[in-house]
């Protein structure tokens, strides 16, 4: 019988949720899918003081954006505190383990001084030696872990390799602080082991803890999981992703927190198979579907370079996506994009007209929701090359003469509005529908390129289409 895969999600709530973590995440996710496992998700906030609630429902709430379903959890490792604390009994109590009463003063002064010496700092083990039976009273202490003296030269990791063992970096390492708190290295064996995760697949920037892990998995008696450490995701220059550099990622279109991609306007599922398909691959295939991915992704295929993040090409997978949308779920999904932009409005069946076009032509739903603005408010200025073209001594005629016609139309019948264009473009401009729609299409919209012209008209309705031709009237009378 072949071992059940079992993988986990497990960030820490101490932010926003990362971009890089929710790929960590996808991996998962899709391997579970894929090997008809369990995918599970564990917080890791041991750490009280950074761990927020907000940082935790940020998490949950990406997951379900992104449909990253849990099939167990989340479990919260403040509330396991038990477990550890047993685990940390069992090690003591079978010699794997001690207290170590050295002041952190003197150990911070013994690390400078090898910093100094240019010496990799491991702590002296002054007190493995100690009795531990023998209590030097109140003073305070940490639990280190006992490692042991053989250390393999190396472990095999599932994407990275074959990957050395410096034994010099086997410390004698902290499993539990001076207040009692565990550490991360200590509580991830023990919850891995506890819940029976297969393989560990997580960021590398863990991949030197995994052999300090490994000993403690053997020191516990616990059958040590496969690794596999995923190159990290960078910054469109191939830089590590920073804080500092956000403004300028926003302008590019790509941020470092995963919500923000919600608020900029991309689709759950080109966010999902952008990062999927960054650092993996499936032949020179870009489009996946869902099913597609968790039919198709494995670990094998999992480059070692990091996953440098490209704008354009999250941009174009979204543009493809929104193409594909139906018009109705675009509706919804535009209308607090509007709300941003001052516009109040719903899901109705004009929404969905407007949408109809505009897949074809945004690249997000912010850009969708700025592309569909003249349908609810007229044009404060137009744009001056427009002007310059169209807004010539023929444009009074042209305007005045549609004008003329919109008042008596039926101007909920585009092909009507199309047939007395043509009749005007035959009569006007020798037949150049063009010169026509363009001057009406720059008084109506204030851009010279918009979905058809007659769709347009027919959405504003009577009223507002007359209105703002008269305006532009005005305006090319002043001109004059
Ligand atoms: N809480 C750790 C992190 O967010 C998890 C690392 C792991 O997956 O072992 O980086």
């Amino acid at each position: 019988m072949t071992e059940k895969v079992r993988v986990r999600f497990a960030p820490s709530p101490t932010g926003y949720l990362h971009v890089g973590g929710v790929r960590t995440a996808i991996f998962n996710h899709l391997l579970a899918r894929r090997l008809n496992g369990t995918f599970i998700l564990r917080i890791e906030d041991t750490d009280r003081e950074r761990s927020t609630d907000e940082a935790v429902d940020q998490i949950l709430d990406s997951l379900k954006w992104l449909a990253i379903d849990i099939d167990e959890g989340p479990y919260f490792q403040s509330q396991r505190l038990e477990l550890y604390q047993s685990h940390i009994e069992r090690l003591l109590s079978e010699g794997k383990a001690y207290r170590c009463y050295c002041a952190a003063d003197d150990l911070a002064a013994k690390r400078k001084q090898a910093e100094a010496a240019k010496i990799t700092y491991t702590y002296d083990r002054a007190c493995r030696k100690r009795d531990p039976d023998e209590d030097p009273g109140q003073r305070p202490y940490v639990i280190r872990f006992k490692s042991p003296g053989e250390v393999p030269d190396h472990f095999d990791d599932l994407i990275m390799g074959r990957m050395p063992i410096d034994s010099a970096k086997m410390d004698d390492w902290v499993l539990a602080r001076s207040n009692g708190s565990p550490t991360y290295n200590f509580c991830v064996v023990v919850d891995d082991a506890d819940m029976k995760i297969s393989h560990v697949v997580r960021g590398n920037d863990h991949v030197d803890n995994t052999p300090k892990q490994m000993l403690l998995y053997q020191a516990l008696g616990y059958p040590v999981p496969s690794f596999a450490h995923m190159p990290l995701t960078h910054g469109p220059d191939g830089s590590k992703l920073s804080k500092r550099r956000e403004k300028e990622y926003r302008e590019l279109g790509i941020s470092i927190s995963v919500q923000e991609y919600r608020n900029m306007g991309y689709l759950p599922h080109a966010l999902v198979n952008y990062l999927a398909r960054l650092g993996w691959s499936h032949g020179d295939q870009e489009i996946f579907s869902r099913k597609e991915l968790e039919e198709l992704f494995g670990l094998e295929h999992v480059g070692k370079s990091a996953g440098v993040m490209n704008p354009d090409k999250l941009k174009w997978l979204n543009a493809h996506y929104l193409k594909q949308a139906d018009d109705a779920e675009l509706a919804e999904l535009v209308v607090p994009f509007l709300k941003e932009r001052g516009i109040e409005t719903v899901a109705d069946d004009t929404l969905r007209r407007i949408v109809n076009p505009l897949k074809e032509r945004a690249k997000t739903l912010a850009e969708m929701a700025q592309m569909a603005e003249y349908f609810f408010k007229a044009p404060t200025q137009y744009d001056p090359k427009g002007v310059k073209k169209w807004f010539k001594p023929i444009a009074f005629e042209v305007l005045r003469r549609v004008k003329t016609q919109l008042e008596t139309l039926d101007i909920t019948n585009e092909q009507a509005i199309e047939d007395a264009f043509r009749l005007l473009a035959e009569e006007l401009t020798d037949t150049k529908l063009g010169k026509v729609a363009q001057p009406v299409r720059l008084a109506l919209t204030g851009v010279t390129f918009s979905p058809s012209l007659f769709l347009v008209i027919s959405i504003l309705g009577r009223t507002e289409s007359l209105a703002r031709i008269e305006r532009a009237l005005l305006e090319l009378e002043n001109k004059a």
